[in-house]
């Protein structure tokens, strides 16, 4: 018998996939970690569910407490899958600006909107600090509490990855791996993992794969925190270095441009069946160039974070790759004219 007793027992124990192409490409073996096969469709349900976890613990999420983020996306999905399951009411203030699909994707799994303008995180207003304030509020107010998840600076993030992912990766790949690397949101999946797997191999190569318009390949390389260019994927690219960052040491460090990842993104839902968003594009990428400075016959894991239906409107949309000035796939482009 193999049954989850509930959906958090469905999160994590993800597959690791053997990706054909990019390993060709790489003369290696490149393994992506199916995140997206999570319940609430991505990686960020670990994270989701260790700072639940961590909130009961130490006693300051009580039943039948609320659980308070700033998020357009991915954690909040996570967080009200978690909250569903264990009688949480779950409240995710939320951009205006954001896509439609976003916002009913939060209400469909049962989350509480809370609309802000887009406004800078100088301004009080904005997502994040509203999100805070609104926390210390229901903190107070609400009969059984309530919690601000956080996710940048709470390591409970980190230590999600640090104590599931990492483990998982060393035990699907019996220890025979030379690197790991991806992307950073807010650095929870890549400072633990890497802490996680140097308990395990203290030599293992440590990477980030940082898109166009974040300031951390500068912040690595040069030691200033420094951006340039921009890029439409969406989930990652930091311009700090967050609670869950501080301490992380990165042994290779690179940019990569949208135009780098996306043909990767393409090939591999229509060569593999893979149908992927686009930081796991940027970490493929960044994999396969981890993997050639490591060395032919050297093995690289990364994160293949959500799925491509999460972005149906842009990445695989011609209209909008159009719009963007980015190369529309043949086979996008006779398929699909871009009505959607
Ligand atoms: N990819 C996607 C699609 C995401 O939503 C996120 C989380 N913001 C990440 C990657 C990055 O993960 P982390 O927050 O652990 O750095």
């Amino acid at each position: 018998m193999d049954i989850r007793e509930d959906v958090l027992g469905a999160i994590g124990r993800t597959p690791l996939i053997r990706l054909r192409r990019a390993s060709e490409l790489a003369g290696a073996t490149i393994l992506g970690k199916a995140e997206f096969m999570n319940p609430g469709g991505s990686v960020k349900d670990r994270a989701a569910l260790g700072i639940v976890r961590d909130a009961i613990r130490r006693g300051e999420l009580r039943p039948g407490g609320t659980i308070v983020e700033g998020t357009a996306g991915n954690t909040g999905i996570g967080l009200a899958v978690v909250g569903n399951a264990l009688g949480f009411r779950t409240v995710i203030v939320i951009p205006e600006t954001q896509s439609q699909e976003k916002k009913d994707a939060l209400r469909l799994v049962g989350a509480e909107l809370v609309e802000v303008p887009a406004v800078p995180y100088s301004n009080p207003d904005n997502y994040v600090r509203y999100s805070g304030r609104l926390a210390a509020e229901l903190a107070r107010t609400e009969p059984n509490g309530a919690i601000w998840a956080n996710q940048f600076d709470n390591v409970a993030n980190r230590q999600a990855h640090a104590e599931t992912t990492a483990p998982e990766i060393w035990g699907q790949t019996g220890g025979k791996l030379d690197g790991f690397i991806c992307a950073v949101g807010t650095g929870g999946t890549l400072a633990g993992v890497a802490e996680g797997l140097r308990e395990r191999k203290s030599d293992i190569a440590i990477g980030l794969a940082d898109p166009m318009g974040a300031a951390l390949f500068s912040y690595y390389t040069t030691g200033e925190l420094k951006s340039s260019g921009s890029s439409v994927t969406e989930g990652i690219g930091q311009g700090r270095i967050t609670g869950n960052l501080q301490g992380l040491g990165v042994d290779h460090a690179y940019q990569i441009p949208d135009e780098e990842a996306l043909p990767l993104l393409y090939d591999l839902v229509r060569h593999e069946g893979l149908c992927l968003g686009g930081s796991s594009a940027i970490n493929v990428a960044g994999a396969i160039r981890l993997a050639c400075e490591l060395g032919p016959g050297s093995t690289v894991v990364t994160v293949l974070c959500d799925s491509g239906t999460r972005y149906a409107s842009k990445l695989f949309n011609p209209a909008f790759l159009e719009a963007k000035g980015l190369p529309v796939p043949d086979w996008m482009a006779r398929g699909d004219k871009g009505t959607r």
